[in-house]
C-alpha cells in the first residue's frame, strides 16, 4: 500500500459519552476521548486497547450507531457524523462494518445468500433475482466459499464460515473501508490465521482500507 497515498478517513478529537442510570444515580461513562487518527487509502490501521476502553464505540460512531458529543470524521471529505437523506445512504455504503460475533450479527433464521443479498436489495445494488443470485455466488467465492453455501443457516456454518459469510455481505456493497472489530476474536488460532489471510487477500485485490479493532497485539 501506498503509505504517502491519499487520505481517506480522518478523524479528530471525537468524543462520545453515554448517560448512565446508577443505583446511586445518573453519571456519565466518557467512552472515547478526544481520539484523533487517520487512515491512507488501502492501509490498514490496528485500533488495539483492552475491553472497555471504548472501541466498538468508534466503529458505532463511524457507522452512525451512536451519535458522538464531539469532534469530526470525515471519509474522502464527506462528513460521516452529520450526514442525512440520500447522501446518508450513499455513504453507509462506503463504510462495511464485520463483528466478532457472527452469530449476534447474522439472523438464525436468515439462510446465508439471503443475508448476503440483503445489502444489495436495500441498496438495489442488482437488478432482479438472478442478478442478486449470480452476486451472491461471486461474493460467495470471493470470501473461499461455494455457491452451495448460499441454502445454509448459521447453524449449519462452523465459526470461520459463519465469518466469512459476514465479510461477504459487509463486501456487498463494495465499500471502500472495512471496520473489523474483534472480527476474528472469537476463532481458534488457525481458523483465525486463514481468515486474517482472507482479509489480507481481500485487502490486496479490491484496494479496501482497513480500521482493524482488536484487543490481541499480535492479532
Ligand atoms: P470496547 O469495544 O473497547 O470493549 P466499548 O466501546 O464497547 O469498549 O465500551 C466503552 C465503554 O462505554 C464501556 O465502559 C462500556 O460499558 C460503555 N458503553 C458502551 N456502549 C454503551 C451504551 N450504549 N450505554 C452505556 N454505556 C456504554
Ligand atoms: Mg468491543
Amino acid at each position: 500500500a501506498d503509505a504517502d497515498g491519499p487520505v481517506l478517513l480522518r478523524v479528530e478529537d471525537l468524543d462520545v459519552r453515554f448517560p448512565v442510570t446508577t443505583p446511586v444515580g445518573r453519571s456519565t461513562v466518557h467512552a472515547v476521548k478526544d481520539l484523533s487518527f487517520q487512515i491512507r487509502r488501502g492501509t490498514t490501521l490496528g485500533l488495539v486497547g483492552e475491553s472497555g476502553s471504548g472501541k466498538s464505540t468508534v466503529a458505532a460512531a463511524l457507522t452512525g450507531l451512536v451519535e458522538p458529543d464531539a469532534g469530526s470524521a470525515s471519509l474522502d471529505g464527506i462528513d460521516v457524523l452529520d450526514v442525512h437523506g440520500r447522501e446518508e445512504k450513499a455513504l453507509r455504503r462506503r463504510i462495511s462494518l464485520v463483528f466478532q460475533d457472527p452469530f449476534s450479527s447474522l439472523n438464525p433464521r436468515t439462510r446465508a445468500g439471503t443475508a448476503i443479498a440483503e445489502p444489495l436489495r436495500v441498496h438495489r445494488l442488482t437488478k432482479g433475482r438472478q442478478a442478486r443470485r449470480k452476486r451472491v455466488d461471486e461474493l460467495l467465492e470471493l470470501v473461499g466459499l461455494s455457491a452451495s453455501f448460499a441454502s445454509r443457516y448459521p447453524h449449519e456454518l462452523s465459526g470461520g464460515q459463519r465469518q466469512r459469510v459476514s465479510i461477504a455481505r459487509a463486501l456487498a456493497t463494495e465499500p471502500d473501508l472495512l471496520i473489523s472489530d474483534e472480527s476474528t476474536a472469537s476463532l481458534d488460532v488457525s481458523v483465525q490465521s486463514r481468515v486474517l489471510d482472507l482479509l489480507s487477500d481481500l485487502q490486496r485485490d479490491l484496494q479496501l482500507t482497513y480500521l482493524f479493532i482488536g484487543h490481541d497485539l499480535a492479532v
